[in-house]
């Protein structure tokens, strides 16, 4: 089977046994949890849609390991078109679900470790390139979902990993056989983990040599001996539990369902170690998958923009000031910066380029550029989408008042919009935007794929500041300039000598 259907998706998970916690509680049964379905749903989009002919360019790929087509989530990028085409499916999820699809995080995992383990073996001699291709090959054929795990708890920041008070606060090797690897440590914070197939877990930072330990990648069944997944809040989570309404996206949820994920002494066969104290290669893997998953929140997040804009238009009709110039100017507001980081999402994946292992990845910079925008804009026009909305977001009564036989008709009468629409619609909306304006989706946009300082450093680091400084200094003539000289056909200072001596004429 190649690419599973939504429906096989979600029962394919049945077939798995994690270890999951959720509210001070052992989840036996991941699919049936309420509070889990949401996010199953929104995950389970990845597989329907490619199944959708009408979405085959998008979410589909031609496999480099087989030639076949398989689903685009479990693809390594071969192509410009093929990173393009990402954050264009990227889009579309985000507008089908209005929530986090999750699954990219493993897609983003999948392509780093095929990237840098070409580049450890051809500097260390080692093998892991052909293991990752043989897994990536497992992925593939069984279109599996993976939870890409980086960030470790990380403790007291200012200490290096091998520093730290407790050594497992980062992920870390504690022991070595002759089939495999033993590894303790967790991961905090990890998107779609209860609902995924496997972990791939990778290094969150790049390491020196007494952090050799800690410079370790390896893949793992979610339901592997020893690991734990604890599960995270979301601003209204128990709602889900109320009703239908007042969840805002009963269908889809808020956030990705992040988990922190606790490995206790887990054995790792050696074909599952894709890193094991190289550590001059943690920092390359970091900036590739960074890479990658900033470069996907100008498509992702782009799509949520849609529906919010699209929501805040619908309560602006159902006010009837639609035509209000105000309300005209804070739509366009809203599209132009959702454009705006839907342009770079598109410009670094145009600018992407092939590396070494015949993988193409994008342009660093430009994916950084992508990810700070979206920390600043997404609360811009989360803002903009609550302006339109007004305070009935956050004053609204609940959907059991509503359908209360004594009290529905007065929430009925008084809080109606528009003669002719139900005031039950206009509650649906007004919870959607008060779902993914004000709840936990903000701080994801702030902090996922890495907070802002992060992308700052990358952009410090690949900014090229000395090459500008260069520019300033032809412009100003500190530097030479050779197209001027080229164009004027003398140098700057005989140029120059011309103006300070006037000309004949001017005697
Ligand atoms: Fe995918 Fe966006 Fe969720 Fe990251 S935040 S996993 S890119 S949907």
């Amino acid at each position: 089977m190649a690419i599973k259907s939504g429906k096989e998706y979600v029962e394919s998970l049945r077939k798995l046994k994690p270890r999951v916690f959720a509210f001070g509680e052992r989840v036996e049964n991941v699919v049936d949890y309420p509070l889990f379905q949401p996010h199953i749903n929104a995950a389970a989009m990845t597989y329907e849609l490619a199944n959708d002919p009408q979405y085959e360019k998008e979410m589909t790929a031609t496999s480099n390991l087989t030639g076949e087509k398989i689903n685009r989530f479990t693809h390594v990028h071969q192509s410009i078109d093929d990173l393009v085409n990402k954050v264009q499916m990227m889009r579309m999820l985000g507008q089908k679900t209005a929530t986090c699809f999750q699954r990219c995080v493993g897609l983003d995992g999948l392509n780093a470790v095929y990237i840098t383990t070409f580049e450890i073996d051809k500097k260390h001699g080692t093998d892991y390139h052909e293991r990752f291709r043989k897994y990536l090959g497992y992925v593939q054929k069984n279109d599996l979902m993976l939870a890409g795990a980086m960030s470790d708890p990380k403790g007291d920041r200012s200490l290096r990993p091998n520093q730290q008070a407790d050594p497992d606060l980062y992920l870390h090797v504690v022991e070595k056989r002759d089939k495999g690897i033993v590894v303790r440590g967790a991961k905090a914070h990890i998107t779609g983990t209860v609902n995924a197939h496997e972990i791939i877990a990778m290094p969150t930072r790049a390491m020196g040599a007494e952090d050799k330990d800690y410079a370790v990648c390896v893949a793992v069944p979610v339901d592997a001996e020893g690991v734990t997944l604890i599960f995270g809040r979301q601003t209204n989570d128990t709602r889900r539990l109320d009703g239908e309404i007042d969840p805002g996206n009963a269908k889809y949820g808020i956030v990705g369902g992040e988990a922190l994920i606790v490995f206790d002494n887990v054995f790792v066969p050696n074909e599952r170690v894709f890193m094991c104290g190289e550590f001059d290669f943690t920092g390359q893997l970091v900036e590739t998958f960074a890479g990658f998953h900033r470069s996907n929140y100008g498509g992702c997040k782009v799509g949520l923009a849609d529906v919010v804009t699209g929501a805040a238009y619908w309560m602006a009709e159902n006010n009837g000031v639609e035509k209000a110039p105000y309300i005209r100017d804070l739509l366009a507001e809203m599209a132009s910066m959702a454009e705006t980081c839907w342009c770079c999402s598109l410009a670094c994946s145009y600018q992407g380029s092939k590396t070494p292992s015949g993988a193409y990845t994008i342009n660093p910079l430009l994916a950084n550029v992508v990810k700070l925008n979206i920390t600043r804009f997404a609360y811009e026009w989360m803002r903009l989408a609550q302006d339109i909305a007004g305070g009935l977001i956050i004053t609204m009564p609940s959907e059991k008042d509503l359908r209360n036989p004594e009290i529905g008709k007065y929430i009925e009468k008084y809080l109606v919009g528009k003669a002719g629409t139900p005031t039950e619609h206009r509650m649906r909306m007004l919870r959607l935007i008060e779902n993914m304006a004000v709840g936990a989706g903000l701080p994801e946009a702030l902090h996922g794929a890495g907070s802002p300082q992060a992308q700052k450093m990358m952009i410090q680091r690949r900014g090229n500041f000395e090459a500008k400084k260069e520019l300033a200094e032809s412009i100003v003539g500190i530097k030479p300039d050779k197209h001027f000289k080229k164009i004027t056909g003398k140098s700057e200072d005989e140029y120059f000598k011309e103006f300070r001596e006037p000309s004949p004429k001017c005697k």
